[in-house]
């Protein structure tokens, strides 16, 4: 497999706090990697410097060997090709949500509207929500919307997709039709790097995993080995804080 992104000695601090401390790690194309941690460690602040949301203070971001920098002019370019979806789905509240997953590629890809629309009833279709397309955002339930967010970060075709604890704030009979999805794209080949609490889902959808603490990468192992022989006694105690079933 080739490798898709490569961090190196990724430093990032808001004034004198060190949030992220010489973070290394690479995702190849195709690869599905969970990141783990305690709340505050730092995982939703790698995720945003993955796609130069933040400023960082010292290593470097590759995407397929170019440089993610928020200073660079063509970040934009760059930022396209790496999604994202939040734990607020943050949709457009007066726009249907056929026009919520079409503005983008339109307006910023500039692609032809018919082909957009094609597409996106198609992925509408996928997550079970083509009869909602002419409906608004507050009509939907919250797994509905999320599912919508996700709907939205792949119509601009990205290569790689980041999805920051996509279902921390559903109602647990929403959560699984959510993770469903993500699954199934998993499936299919796409390259993701996932933020979840979930350590059955991070379990059945990962390929690799990496337990982030205090800002550094603590342990990073292949899923299976992850969870059944941890090496460090600070995983050790993070996966016993998951209940039984939750393994
Ligand atoms: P996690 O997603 O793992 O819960 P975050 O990445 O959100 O953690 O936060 C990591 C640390 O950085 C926390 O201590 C948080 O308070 C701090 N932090 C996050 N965003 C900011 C910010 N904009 N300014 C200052 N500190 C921040
Ligand atoms: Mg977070």
């Amino acid at each position: 497999m080739d490798e898709i992104l490569r961090v190196s000695h990724l430093q990032k601090k808001y004034d004198d706090f060190t949030v992220l401390d010489d973070v290394n790690f690479t995702v190849k194309k195709g690869e599905v990697v969970v990141i783990v941690g305690p709340s505050g460690c730092g995982k939703s602040t790698l995720l945003r410097c993955l796609n130069g949301l933040e400023e960082i203070q010292e290593g470097s971001v590759l995407l397929d060997g170019a440089v993610v920098n928020p200073n660079k002019k063509d970040l934009c370019k760059t930022r396209e090709r790496i999604g994202m979806v939040f734990q607020s789905y943050d949709l457009f509240p007066h726009k249907t949500i056929l026009q919520n997953v079409t503005l983008a590629p339109i307006l910023v890809k500039k692609r032809k509207k018919e082909e957009v629309c094609q597409e996106a009833l198609a992925l509408l279709k996928r997550v079970g929500l083509l009869s909602k397309k002419d409906q608004y955002p507050r009509q939907l339930s919250g797994g509905q919307k999320q599912r919508v967010a996700i709907v939205r970060a792949l119509m601009m075709q990205p290569e790689v997709l980041l999805l920051d604890e996509i279902t921390a704030s559903l109602d647990p009979e929403m959560v699984r039709e959510v993770l469903d999805v993500v699954l199934s794209l998993a499936k299919e080949g796409r390259t993701m790097l996932i933020v979840t609490h979930e350590m059955q889902f991070a379990r059945a959808v990962a390929d690799r995993m990496i337990f982030l603490e205090g800002g550094k990468i603590v342990e990073e192992d292949e899923t299976k080995s992850f969870f059944e022989h941890p090496k460090t006694d600070r995983l050790k105690q993070f996966l016993q804080t998951f209940t039984y079933e939750d393994l």
